[in-house]
């Protein structure tokens, strides 16, 4: 048996039609334009092109973009303050910090700056438990959105997550956790990482290290996600053994062509469920 692809392109297509839908329909009972601010600090061409891609995703799903950049910033305080005077003359639905940011600057000071409320990258999802539509971290919510493309009920299957950062491995888990999942988390001291593997109808990749997820672990029909983005030898790879786990597999996203290319998109699902949560 090969494993069907969770193609990312093709996931993300269904799904703009959805946001475009329910955006529209949400803009239609308001008195302002449903809007993302991006805020870019710094000259980074990682960053400028990270908000292009943003401002072509939210042309593309029917949200406002705005886009901002201080002329300098020589404080993180002026950081601080300028994001405070942007939120105030636009009024935005959400705000993302976009990064890298000068290595002067401390991004964890500043992107604190952002209120809960308006944080459209999810950078603290944990803390959001009050609030009934939550902004998860992109990248958690793609790899969730892979797995649902199965169209597979994940009540009472039992998933691995392999990494627990806060942007993916965390959120995921809490993620498949709300969807009735029974969930594993591994990390760097887990001993025997083969047996929870091994025992997974869900696997999901999230650590960073090419192939450490063995492709002879994956349980057959098994539901592979795979958030991994390394290089080997010139080559983007995932952190599962792709070739040897699509034999095994009944679902599997490639690396590149998975969970990537729905990141993005997956902002304008947070911002559309921060447009929620207010009334204009
Ligand atoms: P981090 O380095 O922050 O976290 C890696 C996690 O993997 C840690 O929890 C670590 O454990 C765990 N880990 C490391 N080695 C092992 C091991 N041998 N066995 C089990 N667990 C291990 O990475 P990120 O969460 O930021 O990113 C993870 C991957 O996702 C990376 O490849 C990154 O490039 C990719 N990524 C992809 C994105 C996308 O859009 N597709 C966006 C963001 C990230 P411990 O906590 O014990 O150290």
């Amino acid at each position: 048996m090969t494993a069907s692809l969770l193609l990312g392109r093709e996931i993300g297509g269904r799904l703009k039609t959805t946001l475009l839908e329910e955006i529209s329909k949400l803009t239609l009972q308001r008195t302002s334009p449903i809007s993302l601010l991006t805020i870019q600090i710094g000259g980074a061409t990682d960053a400028a092109l990270y908000g292009k891609a943003i401002g072509r995703m939210c042309l593309s799903v029917g949200l406002h973009h705005i886009a901002s950049q201080p002329q300098t910033c020589e404080t993180n305080q002026n950081a601080i303050s300028f994001i405070h005077d942007q939120i105030t003359l636009h009024q935005p639905t959400g705000v993302l910090l976009l990064s890298p940011i000068p290595a002067h600057l401390s991004y964890g000071q500043i992107v604190a700056a952002i209120p809960i409320t308006l944080d459209a990258e999810g950078t603290r999802y944990d803390a959001a438990g009050f609030q009934k539509n939550r902004a998860y971290p992109p990248t958690a919510l793609a790899v969730l959105e892979t797995i649902r493309a199965t169209g597979l009920s994940l009540t009472g299957l039992n998933a691995v997550v392999v990494g627990r950062s806060r942007i993916v491995g965390k959120p995921v888990a809490d993620l498949l956790l709300i969807e009735n999942a029974t969930v594993t988390i591994c990390h760097s001291h887990t001993q025997n990482l083969q047996s929870f593997v091994e025992n997974s109808d869900i696997v999901v990749a999230a650590a960073g290290k090419p192939g450490i997820i063995r492709g002879s672990w994956i349980k057959k029909g098994a539901v592979v996600s795979d958030a991994g983005e390394n290089v080997l030898n010139g080559h983007p790879v995932g952190d599962v053994e792709f070739e040897i786990a699509k034999e095994n597999a009944g679902y599997i996203t490639p690396v590149p062509q998975g969970v990537g290319p729905l990141t993005t998109l997956m902002l304008a699902k947070n911002v559309l469920a921060l447009a929620k949560n207010r009334s204009t």
